[in-house]
């Protein structure tokens, strides 16, 4: 049975759905435990895609709701958090502020004013080599698996959103991100959400997650939903490419602690 950890709320301003409407969608097809997962808060006003530091109260509020409204079906309650070097502390003081299930680590930017994923600034990509671009990516998420401050990391090559790709293999950008992931002992996460995107493909290409198995870093499978719609995106097509790599298992997440379930 399935689950799906990493499902958006309104109140990051770009998602749609009460959270009572995502966990119809997730009884509906099927899921066994779902967990939310919005954007964390930044201490400053950062960009206009997270909630602000003053609704982290509604934020939880919403969840606590929910699972009164569901009181059998286990809802979680997780923060996306945003890795951003010199904010560090920053997560550790959101770790205090609820009783978290789980929180997830991303990479968005990729310098203090680029959020890579944000199609306001395609423009960039035709400024810089694509390498360069895929490396400082690469290089930020490294430096996200080594500071050990989350239970697992999210879409792991986000940096292929919009289809750019450096030519040649592109394990030379994965390996030394992969070793830091082993290392740290942290879950991966493998997200339909780039089944959406232009690149329309799972993050992380087949490639990554094979060099993940062969280091048995544990994965959980997510859809990085942003409409009830989107619970459980395609979750056939994440689940096939992660036995064809060899997975026999996804983890579970309560309390901050990880539970093995077999698929
Ligand atoms: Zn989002
Ligand atoms: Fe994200
Ligand atoms: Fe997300
Ligand atoms: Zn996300």
């Amino acid at each position: 049975m399935r689950t799906d950890y990493h499902l958006h709320t309104p109140l990051c301003g770009h998602a749609t759905g009460e959270p009572r409407e995502y966990v119809l969608a997730a009884q509906q097809a099927g899921l066994e435990e779902i967990g939310f997962s919005d954007h964390n808060p930044m201490p400053t006003q950062f960009d206009d895609w997270r909630m602000a530091p003053e609704q982290l109260p509604q934020y939880v509020k919403m969840i606590e709701e929910a699972r009164r409204e569901f009181p059998r079906y286990p809802i979680r309650l997780g923060l996306e958090c945003d890795f951003i070097p010199a904010y560090e502390e920053h997560i550790r003081d959101l770790a205090k502020l609820a009783d978290w299930d789980y929180l997830i680590g991303s990479v968005h930017y990729i310098t203090p004013d680029w959020d890579v994923d944000n199609p306001k600034h395609l423009k960039r990509w035709t400024e810089q080599p694509v390498d360069q671009i895929w490396q400082a990516y690469f290089d930020a998420y490294t430096k996200m698996a080594e500071s050990c401050l989350f239970d697992f990391l999210a879409h792991p090559d986000l940096v292929k959103k919009f289809g750019h790709r450096p030519e040649g293999d592109l394990s030379r950008f994965y390996r030394r991100t992969l070793d830091a992931i082993a290392e740290a002992g942290v879950v991966l996460e493998v997200s339909t959400a780039g089944l959406r995107k232009d690149v329309h493909e799972i993050y992380p290409s087949r490639d990554f997650l094979a060099a993940a198995h062969a280091r048995r870093i544990p994965i959980v499978i997510n859809s990085d939903a942003h409409a009830p719609s989107e619970v459980a995106y395609e979750f056939d097509l994440a689940y096939t490419l992660a036995r064809e790599v060899g997975y026999t298992e996804v983890m579970r997440f309560e309390k901050r602690k990880v539970v093995v379930h077999e698929i």
